[in-house]
């Protein structure tokens, strides 16, 4: 099950991570954008993990409203919003429990992922975050059809999201900041597709 203590420590890894891999989401930016995705995410999960400290949330509901609105008010960028809406959809999969199990997540994953559709409206393909998060949750899905368990469910959702975000680079970006390129986006991967591989790596890392 994933508990509000899990929870909180998906959320401290997610600011080690985006620390550690500053530079490299930075780098991975300056190709297609304007160089900042590191910094953004760095930036965001800071200010997550300040905001749960000054404010513990008593259930998994307030832990995800908490960090939507830390990466909403921190992160400048498309991403904050994205990711923003993200985890408030989450919360409301959520809701006041002290722990969920793989149902609840697939269904936070599939809310979350649908707040980013429609306040992006980018769809499979345009070279986004998206293309990490669409086959993660198609991997969870399977793996619930197959009556795996969490843990496993994570693990394939993981893999899946990495192989999503690989699958970006020969992408011609149709969204975001790197659709101003054309098809010099191309032979680039997309910083956020990574971020959220990051994401979804850390969650199969921490949360079974
Ligand atoms: P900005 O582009 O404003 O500088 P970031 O650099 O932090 O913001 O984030 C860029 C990432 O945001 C892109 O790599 C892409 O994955 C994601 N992104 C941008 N626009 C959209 C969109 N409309 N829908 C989904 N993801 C998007
Ligand atoms: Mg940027």
């Amino acid at each position: 099950m994933i508990t509000l203590e899990k929870l909180r420590k998906f959320f401290l890894s997610l600011q080690s991570i985006y620390n550690d891999k500053k530079l490299y989401l930075s780098e991975l930016d300056s190709a297609i954008g304007d160089g900042d995705h590191g910094v953004n995410m760095a930036r965001g999960f800071d200010a997550v993990i300040n905001d749960l400290n000054a404010k513990p949330p008593v259930d998994l509901e307030g832990v995800f409203k908490s960090v939507s609105m830390s990466l909403i008010k921190t992160v400048g960028g498309a991403s904050g919003p994205l990711y923003g809406t993200f985890f408030r959809k989450m919360s409301l999969a959520a809701g006041k429990k002290n722990e969920i199990g793989l149902d609840e997540w697939i269904d936070g994953m599939s809310k979350g992922i649908e707040g980013i559709v429609q306040l992006g409206k980018a769809q499979k393909g345009d070279k986004t975050m998206l293309d990490a998060l669409f086959p993660a949750l198609e991997a969870l899905k399977a793996q619930k059809d197959a009556g795996k368990d969490l843990a496993d469910a994570l693990s394939a959702s993981a893999k899946a999201a990495q192989e999503g975000a690989i699958s970006t680079i020969p992408l011609i970006a149709k969204k975001g900041r790197a659709s101003y390129l054309g098809e010099r986006s191309a032979g680039h991967q997309d910083p956020g597709a990574t971020s959220s591989a990051m994401l979804l790596q850390a969650a199969a890392d921490t949360l079974s």
